[in-house]
């Protein structure tokens, strides 16, 4: 247990550091004035949490309150703490809500209706009998799977009278959406501190922070899916948003020759196998850049394309043969770095 963890820990140091050797160098002359930075990693949603913040004076006690916010929204949120809402609901199939967890839950249903399926949190029956990235992970019988399909259902989730409530059996993950809930909790808290800007990575989810006086966008590297933890293939030049990244290396099984990667299908009930290997999405929300990465990895490129339409969000699509695809939005920022790579139809 000890081995893996450490072992995912390392390997999330290093993605971090894939997004920000790029973003490292700019700082110092961004700002109308030299500004300092304050930094910490910590540990949370079974990932590196990186926080640099830019200010005109120490920021460290910002960098405590955003790890100790993020620490917050795992308990809240998180099917593994026992006492989150997200256990008791699992457990008892109906939880109390607030506003904030209500708007999570309609938001995730509103994604899973608009991609047909593709993104569904009601996967957890699945995700937990794969368990991938974990110690007991393992393949499960075609039987076991067929019955815990009868549990996948999005349109099981229920969110009236001060209450979210499941159909009886059901369990919700919101794994595909944690991390870049994360960035949104973040960015709401800056906005009442006077720090100037930030790069706040939780795991493969990116906060972009502070426009106002920046003086150029901000330089982020996508991480290469085929290479080593720290390569990385393109870079996209992006103003204050949030980037997310769902991909087949994040967390796998290895049987018999076979790999199996983390992000389920919920139509079959097996990791999804749509030719993409690597989704990354631009939007304003964390939320929805976590949670379209996801649906776009299942919807494959052509479907995962008209679905970002609808949020109006952009994305870098790298399919198996390694050729790569970007939204019309993102055709003046993105550039390929990695000669392995090809811009596809080329
Ligand atoms: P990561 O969490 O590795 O950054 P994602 O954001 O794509 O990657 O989320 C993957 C996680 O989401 C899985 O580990 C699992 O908890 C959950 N999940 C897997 N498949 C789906 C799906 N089709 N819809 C919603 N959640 C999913
Ligand atoms: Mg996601």
């Amino acid at each position: 247990m000890k081995n893996k963890k450490t072992a995912k820990i390392i390997t999330g140091v290093l993605i971090f550091l894939a997004v920000c050797i790029i973003a490292g160098f700019v700082v110092g002359d961004i700002f109308g004035k030299k500004a300092e930075k304050s930094e910490t990693f910590g540990i949370a949603m079974g990932t590196v949490v990186s926080t640099k913040l830019f200010s005109y004076g120490d920021a460290s006690s910002q960098c405590n309150d955003i790890n100790k916010l993020i620490g917050e929204l795992e308990n809240e949120i998180s099917w593994r703490e026992e006492n989150s809402a997200v256990s008791l609901l699992n457990k008892n199939s109906s939880v109390a809500c607030d506003e904030k967890l209500k708007d999570i839950f309609d938001k995730a249903s509103e994604v899973s209706a608009l991609s047909s399926g593709a993104f569904d949190i009601t996967v957890g029956k699945l995700t937990t009998l794969w368990n991938i990235g974990e110690e007991n992970a393992r393949v499960p019988s075609d039987k076991e799977i067929k019955e815990a399909l009868k549990y996948v259902d999005y349109s099981g989730v229920k969110t009236e009278n001060g209450k979210i409530s499941l159909k009886k059996g059901q369990f919700v993950d919101l794994g595909a959406v944690g991390k870049g809930l994360a960035c949104d909790r973040v960015r709401e808290y800056l906005k009442n501190t006077d720090v100037k800007g930030a790069v706040i990575s939780v795991g493969g989810s990116v906060l972009l922070y502070g426009n106002a006086e920046r003086k150029k966008p901000w330089t982020v590297a996508v991480r290469d899916p085929r290479g080593e933890s720290g390569d990385y293939m393109g870079v996209l030049t992006l103003q204050e948003c949030c980037i997310s990244t769902s991909g087949d290396y994040e967390r796998i099984l290895e049987k018999d020759g076979k790999t199996y990667h983390h992000i389920i299908d919920p139509k079959t009930g097996y990791p999804s196998d749509s030719g993409l290997i690597s989704v990354t999405v631009v939007s304003d929300s964390g939320f929805l850049s976590d949670a379209l990465s996801t649906a776009c990895f299942v919807l494959g490129e052509e479907e995962g394309k008209k679905l970002l339409e609808k949020y109006n969000a952009e994305g870098v699509f790298i399919k198996n043969d390694l050729s790569v695809s970007v939204t019309n939005g993102l055709s003046d920022k993105f550039s390929i770095t990695s000669d392995k790579y090809t811009v596809s139809g080329e």
